[in-house]
């Protein structure tokens, strides 16, 4: 898979992207992440990338044409005009990063990972000329529900979500199916109202122990000292389905 970064930060990404499973997936040719800086799309003697907004207000705003270029050039295509509008190639996606986006899931991750090719654009200052969201990008992506000076953490976050969901990419290290809103981590509801008995909850993961079993006093819980391999795995999911209604009441149907 070939992640692209347009950026006015390039070295914002030497390191991050440099270490652990996506340093290795880099490695073994599972994904090519090539950074690309904005400045280097654009046409004018000052290499400008942004400008002051219509309307008036503080701060700048990214321009249309350096991303516009950048992608068409990236992508070797057009991207249209008002008069006839262009999609990306199947299997390619341009992902705008930004806070007024929808908001970046598990669901989105595993979405990603089937692609062939991300182009991510990150935005600065007040953010990107909207003509970007309608017209170039593919999804608006927000991270959360707070408002971060770039679009480069988010785009390496987003990043690294996918990367570890591509087959190979955690070697023998782990599995992602049993991780926090992991598909396979979906379960049904065994009781309650019939219409809602269908509905799936994705749990957060179980605790996780190591040694010492003795840490200051506080145990590790019997159960999975044992051995026995039907209690550990009941009492695992017992104890995600407490973690997930305590900490993500939002995640469980309403019926338990
Ligand atoms: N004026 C914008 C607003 O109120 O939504 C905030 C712009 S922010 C200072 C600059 C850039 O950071 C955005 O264009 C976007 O690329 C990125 N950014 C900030 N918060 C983000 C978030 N929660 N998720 C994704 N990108 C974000």
């Amino acid at each position: 898979m070939r992640f692209d970064l347009i950026t006015i930060f390039p070295e914002f990404f030497a390191g991050p992207l440099d270490h652990g499973i996506v340093r290795r997936a880099r490695e073994a040719g599972i994904v090519q992440i090539h950074v690309q800086d904005l400045r280097e799309f654009t046409k004018d003697r000052h290499k400008t990338v942004d400008d002051r907004p219509f309307g008036g207000g503080e701060g700048m705003v990214l321009k249309p044409e350096p991303l516009f270029d950048a992608v068409e050039k990236l992508l070797g295509q057009s991207m249209g005009t008002a008069a006839e509008k262009a999609l990306p190639p199947a299997g390619s996606a341009v992902v705008l990063l930004s806070a007024a986006g929808k908001v970046f899931t598990q669901e989105t991750a595993r979405r990603f990972a089937k692609l062939e090719r991300i182009v991510f654009l990150c935005g600065r200052y007040e953010g990107v000329d909207e003509r970007v969201a309608e017209h170039l990008a593919t999804d608006e992506i927000s991270i959360g529900d707070y408002v971060l000076s770039g679009g480069e953490l988010p785009a390496a976050l987003i990043l690294d979500a996918v990367t570890r969901l591509l087959p190979g990419a955690l070697g023998n290290e782990a599995s992602t199916e049993n991780e926090s809103f992991s598909e396979s981590g979906e379960w049904q509801v065994a009781s309650g109202e019939q219409e809602n008995r269908n509905r799936l909850a994705s749990m957060l993961d179980y605790p996780h122990y190591t040694r010492p079993a003795d840490f200051r006093g506080w145990t590790v819980p019997e159960v999975l000292i044992g051995g026995h391999h039907a209690e550990v795995a009941k009492w695992r999911k017992q104890q995600a389905e407490q973690k997930t209604r305590r900490n993500r009441p939002d995640l469980m149907p309403e019926i338990l």
